[in-house]
């Protein structure tokens, strides 16, 4: 088994371009984020009187508002109907405060529209939770009852758990779409609302796609993440399964 331990380390460096991909996009929302912070948006109003006004203008009057500690820690939690601002947005009339939150209202929107890849999301979390509880000892069990003979057809377990990485890829590739899709819907409703100007709404967006990188880096890490486990599999079978 320590050779097995050795052997997944060391398979790591297939992981080098998604963790490479993940720094530079941390870097890159980061050095945005901060830049757009510096500007005051011509409007004036705080990220949280812009939120209430879009969400009382789309008849969301019962979508909460609160403020959160951390630094883009900023989300909508469809559960309590609450979008929560960091507190470099919360209170805030930067460009970039502004267009953390109208993404944020576009989570509520997407929503409320029924919009079709969160609702496939919703379904996916439960089972990933519970699959990333099991993954594990699944590999582990089947491996070992493989190379114990114990059960023939075990491959099954190991089967299983190539599935459960695969689902990992799934929630990312439907996660994608959904922050495009909020960051979308986000310029679209700033220059609607006449909350920014044009050139305003393009920094705004500057920062929003810089963010959507992170999800690009998530997909690349999650199908590395499979691709490590497969060699892995392989290289302890020898090659010869
Ligand atoms: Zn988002």
């Amino acid at each position: 088994m320590f050779y097995a331990y050795i052997l997944y380390y060391v398979l790591g460096f297939v992981m080098i371009p998604g963790i490479i991909l993940g720094i530079w996009a941390q870097m890159k929302v980061y050095t945005t984020f901060n830049e757009y912070a510096k500007v005051e948006t011509k409007h004036g109003k705080t990220a949280a009187q812009v939120a209430r006004y879009m969400l009382d203008g789309a008849g969301c009057v019962d979508t909460k508002i609160a403020r959160i500690r951390g630094e883009l820690t900023d989300n909508f939690n469809p559960q309590t109907n609450t979008i929560s601002l960091s507190d470099s947005v919360y209170d805030q009339n930067s460009i970039s405060a502004i267009g953390v939150t109208a993404h944020e209202i576009g989570h509520v929107f997407q929503h409320k529209d029924n919009y079709v890849p969160i609702k496939i999301r919703n379904i996916l979390v439960p089972i990933i939770n519970f699959a990333g509880l099991i993954v594990w000892p699944l590999i582990i069990v089947g491996l070992i009852l493989e190379f114990t003979n114990a059960f023939v057809g075990s491959d099954i377990l190991v089967y299983i758990g190539l599935g459960i990485y695969g689902l990992d890829i799934l929630f990312c590739l439907i996660t994608l779409p959904i922050e495009l899709n909020a960051s979308k819907r986000a310029y679209k409703m700033l220059l609607a609302t006449g909350e920014l100007d044009e050139e305003e709404a393009l920094n705004a967006k500057k920062v929003l796609n810089a963010a959507a990188w992170t999800y690009v880096a998530a997909l690349l890490t999650s199908i590395l993440s499979l691709l490590r486990l497969l060699l892995f599999l392989f290289a302890l079978r020898g090659g010869d399964n």
